[in-house]
Formats: C-alpha cells, sequence, structure tokens
C-alpha cells in the first residue's frame, strides 16, 4: 500500500459569548482534520490539535512541508515515517506545531492499519478495555456567569449520569507573576477566596462520592498552587490539573511533594522528551498526553509506558474535535495506566454534529469503544461543508 495524497480541512464555529479559562478567551472552536489517502482505496482521518494562531498555519506545514515526505511512503512503516517527518523538520520543528503536525498524520496512518486491517485501533494496540468512565469537562468562565449558574451547570452532567466532573480554577489576575496581567483579550477575573467559594459550592451540590477535579490551567505559582491545593483537599478534590506553568518542572515536583493531592499534567508539554522530564522527575502524578497534541498514537503510547514504569497514571487530555475525542477513546482503551476519558461539555458542534454517529455516553457514564475500523470516524459531509473555512 502507498500513501497518494495527503489532504486537510479547517472548520470553525464562532461562539455568541466567549468562555473562558484561567488563561484563556475562548471565542470560537476551530479544528483541523487529516486525510490521508492510498491507492487501496483506504482513506486515514487524523486531527491535529487546535489551540490558537491561524488554522492555515496548521495547513500550511502539512500540506506544503511534511506532504511531500508522505507521497508514495508505505502507511504500515509508522515509525520510520515518524522519524523522517521529526528529522526532516528538525531545526525549526521538535515541539510546538511542527510536531503537531506530524502527529496528526501518525493518529491518520493508524486509522489506514485499522481499515486494512478490519479491526479498531485499540484492538491492534493493547485492547485492555471496552468501556471507559467519562468525566465531564465544564465548569469554565464566562461573563456574567454566577455561582448559582455554575451549579446548575453541573447539576445537569449528574443527571446525565456522570460520575466524574472537572473545573476551571486559577483565573485571578492581581496574583504575582499572573500571565493573564499581559494577555490583550483579557476580561473578567476574580480572587482566590471566589474561586475557592466555587468549588465548594460544586463539592455541595454533586455531593461526595463523584469524581471532583480542578484545572488551573498554568495559571499559579507553585506556593499559590501549595496554598490552594491545601483547600483542596479539604473538599476531596481528586487531581489538580496543570498548576504551574509546564516548564516550570521544579515547580510542579515542589507542589506534588508538599500535597496528597495528585498533580495532573501538563497537556501542554509535547513529546516523549518532553513528559520523559516531568515522569522522571516525578513532578506530576498523572501524565495527561493528548495524541492529537503531543506528537501522535505512537508517541503518546510510548509516554503513557513511560509513566506505567513509574507508576503513573495517564489520563490524556481531549478537547477538540469529535475526531480528537474518538482517538483519545482507542488510545486510552490500548493502555492498562488509565482510569477516564475527558468528554468537554461546552457547546460545540464540531463534537455533537461531526459524526454519523455521535458520541454518547451509557447511563452510568461509560463511553464504550467502537468496533468499527480505525478510529471508527464516519464523517458527517453536511457539517463539513457547514462550518468549513480557509484559514
Ligand atoms: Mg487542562
Amino acid at each position: 500500500m502507498k500513501i497518494t495524497n495527503v489532504r486537510t480541512i479547517c472548520l470553525k464555529y464562532n461562539y455568541k459569548k466567549p468562555i473562558m479559562d484561567a488563561l484563556s478567551t475562548i471565542d470560537s472552536r476551530q479544528c483541523v482534520i487529516v486525510l490521508i489517502d492510498t491507492d487501496e482505496k483506504i482513506t486515514g482521518i487524523g486531527e491535529a490539535a487546535y489551540f490558537g494562531g491561524p488554522t492555515i498555519s496548521t495547513k500550511t506545514i502539512i500540506e506544503k512541508e511534511l506532504k511531500p515526505e508522505l507521497i508514495g511512503e508505505d502507511p504500515f512503516k509508522v515509525e520510520k515515517i515518524w522519524k523522517k517527518l521529526f528529522s526532516t523538520s528538525y531545526y525549526h520543528g521538535r515541539r510546538g506545531l511542527v510536531l503537531t503536525c506530524i502527529g496528526a498524520i501518525d493518529v491518520a496512518l493508524w486509522d489506514i492499519i485499522g481499515k486494512y486491517c478490519h479491526l479498531p485501533v485499540y484492538k491492534l494496540c493493547g485492547g485492555y478495555r471496552d468501556k471507559i468512565l467519562a468525566y465531564a469537562s465544564g465548569g469554565y468562565y464566562q461573563e456574567g456567569k454566577n455561582i448559582q449558574e455554575l451549579v446548575k451547570e453541573v447539576q445537569g452532567y449528574i443527571e446525565k449520569g456522570f460520575k466524574a466532573i472537572k473545573m476551571k480554577v486559577g483565573r485571578n489576575k492581581n496574583l504575582p507573576l499572573s500571565p493573564l496581567e499581559v494577555i490583550t483579550h483579557n476580561q473578567g477575573t476574580i480572587s482566590l477566596e471566589e474561586d475557592l467559594e466555587r468549588v465548594r459550592a460544586v463539592r455541595k451540590a454533586i455531593g461526595k462520592d463523584i469524581y471532583l477535579m480542578v484545572d488551573a490551567n498554568n495559571s499559579w505559582t507553585p506556593s499559590i498552587a501549595i496554598q490552594m491545593g491545601r483547600e483542596f483537599e479539604k473538599l476531596g478534590i481528586y487531581w489538580l490539573e496543570e498548576p504551574v506553568q509546564t516548564d516550570d518542572i521544579r515547580g510542579s515536583k515542589r507542589i506534588a511533594e508538599a500535597l496528597d493531592l495528585q498533580i495532573a499534567g501538563y497537556e501542554s508539554e509535547q513529546g516523549l522528551f518532553g513528559y520523559r522530564e516531568l515522569i522522571v522527575r516525578q513532578a506530576v502524578d498523572i501524565v495527561q498526553p493528548d495524541p492529537t497534541w503531543v506528537g501522535g498514537f505512537s508517541e503518546a503510547k510510548k509516554i503513557a509506558h513511560l509513566a506505567q514504569a513509574y507508576g503513573m497514571l495517564c489520563i490524556p487530555h481531549s478537547y477538540n474535535s469529535a475526531v480528537s475525542v474518538k482517538i483519545n477513546s482507542h488510545f486510552i482503551a490500548s493502555i492498562s495506566n488509565s482510569q477516564m476519558i475527558e468528554l468537554d461539555r461546552n457547546f460545540n458542534p464540531l463534537r455533537d454534529e461531526l459524526l454519523l454517529d455521535p458520541i454518547e455516553i451509557d447511563p452510568e457514564g461509560y463511553l464504550h469503544l467502537s468496533e468499527k475500523p480505525g478510529f471508527g470516524v464516519e464523517l458527517n459531509e453536511n457539517t463539513l461543508k457547514k462550518y468549513a473555512v480557509e484559514d
């Protein structure tokens, strides 16, 4: 089998009212879908994680730089192709958008292999579980959203069957070293005490038997994270996510040592080499490599296995379109040291309308793996047309 073409599709949905985490104001949902065609009439589908900047940057790297390296290659030779792409882009790649693009291609190759073998990828690559506990990822900030609305939101997740919920914390601009002080699109900020009130109100509303996690999106210093972490421990928080900046490995280690609370991170780290430092230096308790972001399904598996050797859980970030949720479900189902899948609950038609067979959870809060070949992704052509953008 030979690769004959590589294509990208950029999609965008604009929010009428932005949502916010500790660091970002999110005014749209965007994604870049990658399609790899072969001479066997099998097309592999992947996704490159989108987190800011114009999607044409991603499209250009994939179509202008990586595609010429792929034409004529055998898609089964995943390790060889990965090394070829990584090595040829080395001097301006290694991390960042280039590695994300390599990862999108790696993912699409695994989709081709699964389709060729008539097997779902998770069974090809480990087959540890057929269903995964889903956690509702929400509790964002929004202009005018008060604690009562936040509580109503999380109660809605419980009614739908979720047994685990994650909410945002950390949008506290008036703290030392806050990244918000220089971000020009910055709107809204609250105090640490108000953040604690939000978490206390959610815990009270959902009871103590539901997993509750908090995500600070890289916004705190180690000492603030430790002070907040001590309060979170009293509330039975299951993990504190990305308390400090991704590169502050010493700071994260200090937090992990100071608290019994699990530290999860860092979705914004990439590659096996990047995660090696977090793992070996024990700066986290839970690693969160998203295959569409860290450099592919292959790279995410290697990270999960290294984490396993250190007794760590691997519970990946999963936020983008329905394609990335599918990819993450196969990743989690293929490894033994995982536990849950992140299901973003913010309104997103690129998640809910993108597949012919939309992602759903059962009444107990589990997502079931598809037995369709590859990642089981069947795109809805009408949705692609409706949200397609050039850049
Ligand atoms: Mg996160």
